[in-house]
């Protein structure tokens, strides 16, 4: 939580809530609008919780508490 993103233009991404369910995370996902298409990506969002696309700079967030099952 100590990085800060001061935009000035107004155009700061809404991170994206997901869920257990919606693991292995990868994006650009099934909803991604075009212009942030780019190579798929696998993103480890379980290890922190929370995770940035290097690609398209969406943030990805995986409420508190969820489960992750292992296999
Ligand atoms: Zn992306």
């Amino acid at each position: 939580m100590s990085d800060t993103v001061s935009g000035g233009s107004g155009a700061a991404l809404a991170p994206v809530q997901v869920q257990a369910s919606d693991l292995p995370l990868y994006c650009p996902g099934p909803r991604a609008p075009l212009w942030s298409m780019h190579p798929r990506v696998y993103l480890d969002v379980a290890h922190t919780g929370s995770v940035r696309c290097p690609y398209c700079s969406t943030t990805y967030q995986l409420p508190a508490g969820t489960v992750v099952h292992g296999h």
